[in-house]
């Protein structure tokens, strides 16, 4: 959807070993604004695995809000009611930052205020509503109820001002092309060393040797230090565009999962509703082609109306707030967005670029990466118990789903598959990640391999498109 009218130039790979004071790991909008932020650093690099925005930036819904679902109701019963007040201190504070960036920068991103929505469809959500309508008007913000502008089955909803929409690829891709000399694409880091006070990355055979080192590539692609498959899970949703008459200048979420949310957006080609639906745990549920069958049932979309249609994966945490900090001296991590990576993405790029100029960090003790309190001890069991319906899980889907459409079988004791595609040609990979070795889902809808566990993704011919995994899953003879 977003980068359908934008030529994306690709940039070289790093050819020779290199020595940085600061490398950043991965180019999304969590990434890019950091190495934004740290332009005027003489000894700063960025490297990306792909090319800059293929990632999960490029499949967002692009809204900067800092209406989360009941967010603020959430913090206040699960933690605090301080920490409610400091997230909203904190998302209002991102979109601040991006409307500064966007303005100074002068970047065309359709950046636009529309009023955000949140709708509750039952009488439970209602009364999460009501606490977070409370909260808001504790916090002195202007909340009215009612009168969303969209056909769902609502009993009740509540609007908030200055709120935005833009083009997340378009924010990119400006960034990418103004900070060009500092970035090298292709170039997928697969190992950190910490050799004496310095850090060193593998990739391939090239080596980068660092003094600080920034990793803003979605998912971690080491497992300690940090271990973030035991607090969080991955959630997954379903979103299709359809081109409209009119743009209601809105953009709406219903409070619980599974989400239902709208948006619009509008550039010189026309003015497109953006539909997402049936999000669900990826260890809970894999069937694409169904739940795309299902968002256009709840939006009543006809085949024709549709101008593109795809999935995306983000990583939920336990208390629903990213980690952003240090987590080994002078190795940051940004991570855990919560489905709201346009603010807390932008907002990582402020924080992790003042904790390497070693300035003031606002927000350093709410992201944390080393706190664990109560809710955290609490959810311990419950998320590795996950982990484990997970990786069974996936193990039990390989025998049982795909015997009609592609042929599951075994070589030298290893699991492959062996897809045929429309013109006949076999694709044939391993079935196992090679990030914890979950068995990898087949996604007909994109036809990739996707890991229900951890979020790794591949193409059918195995090629590593999506961390953490690291290794392809290519069949070698
Ligand atoms: C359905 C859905 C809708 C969403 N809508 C919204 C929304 O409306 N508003 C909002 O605020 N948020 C939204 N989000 C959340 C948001 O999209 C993500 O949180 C955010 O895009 C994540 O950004 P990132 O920079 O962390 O990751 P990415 O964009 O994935 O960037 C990571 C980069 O790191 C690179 N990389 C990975 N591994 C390596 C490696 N080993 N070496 C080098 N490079 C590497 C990748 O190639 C990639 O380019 C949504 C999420 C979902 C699932």
């Amino acid at each position: 959807m977003w980068e359908k009218d934008l030529i994306l130039k690709t940039l070289p790979r790093l050819e020779s070993d290199m020595c940085v004071d600061t490398l950043i790991i991965g180019g999304g909008i969590a990434g890019l604004t950091t190495l934004y932020y740290l332009r005027d650093e003489s000894s700063v690099f960025l490297v990306d695995a792909g090319v800059i925005g293929k990632g999960v930036t490029k499949n967002t819904t692009g809204k900067l809000t800092y209406l989360q679902n009941t967010i603020y109701s959430d913090l206040t019963n699960n933690i605090h009611y301080d920490t409610a007040v400091s997230y909203l201190k904190s998302q209002k504070k991102a979109i601040e930052l991006a409307k500064d960036i966007i303005t100074k920068e002068k970047i065309d991103c359709h950046l636009e205020r529309v009023d955000s929505y949140v709708f509750a469809l039952n009488k439970k959500e209602e009364k999460k509503l009501r606490q977070e309508s409370e909260f808001l008007e504790s916090q002195s913000i202007e909340v009215k109820e009612g009168n969303l502008p969209l056909k769902v089955p609502y009993i009740a909803s509540i609007s908030v001002q200055d709120t935005y929409v833009f083009n997340p690829i378009k924010y990119l891709n400006h960034l990418k092309k103004m900070l060009k000399d500092k970035i090298f694409e292709f170039t997928k880091i697969t190992k950190i060393k910490r050799i004496g006070s310095k850090y060193v990355c593998y990739s391939g055979d090239v080596k980068i040797v660092a003094s600080k080192v920034i990793v803003t590539c979605h998912y971690p692609f080491f497992f300690l230090p940090f271990c973030l498959p035991l607090k969080s899970h991955i959630e997954k949703s379903y979103i299709i565009a359809r081109k409209v008459k009119n743009n209601p200048k809105f953009s709406c979420i219903n409070v619980d999962n599974p989400s239902i949310s709208v948006r619009y957006y509008e550039d010189e080609k026309g003015i497109y509703q953006i539909c997402l639906a049936c999000s669900h745990k990826t260890s809970k549920e894999q069937n694409d082609e169904e739940n795309f069958k299902r968002v256009k049932r709840i939006f009543n979309i006809s085949q024709d109306d549709i101008v593109t249609c795809w999935s995306n994966v983000d990583i939920v945490t336990d208390d629903k707030m990213p980690y952003i900090g240090e987590v080994k001296p002078h190795l940051f991590l940004a991570t855990g967005f919560n489905t709201w990576g346009m603010t807390n993405g932008i907002l990582s790029g402020f924080m992790l670029s003042n904790m390497v100029l070693e300035n003031p960090v606002p927000f350093e003790d709410l992201f944390t990466l080393k706190r664990s309190d109560f809710y955290q001890v609490k959810n311990f069991f419950p998320n590795l118990l996950n982990s484990v319906v997970a990786f069974i899980g996936s193990k039990k889907r390989e025998k049982e789903w795909y015997e009609n459409r592609l042929v599951i079988t075994k070589k030298n004791g290893k699991s492959i598959a062996i897809y045929k595609d429309t013109k006949g040609i076999e694709h044939i990979v391993y079935t196992t990640c090679p990030h914890m070795g979950c068995s990898l889902v087949f996604n007909e809808k994109e036809l990739t391999w996707d890991c229900p566990c951890h979020s790794s993704r591949f193409t059918i011919d195995g090629e590593c498109i999506k961390g953490p995994s690291t290794k392809d899953i290519k069949y070698k003879e």
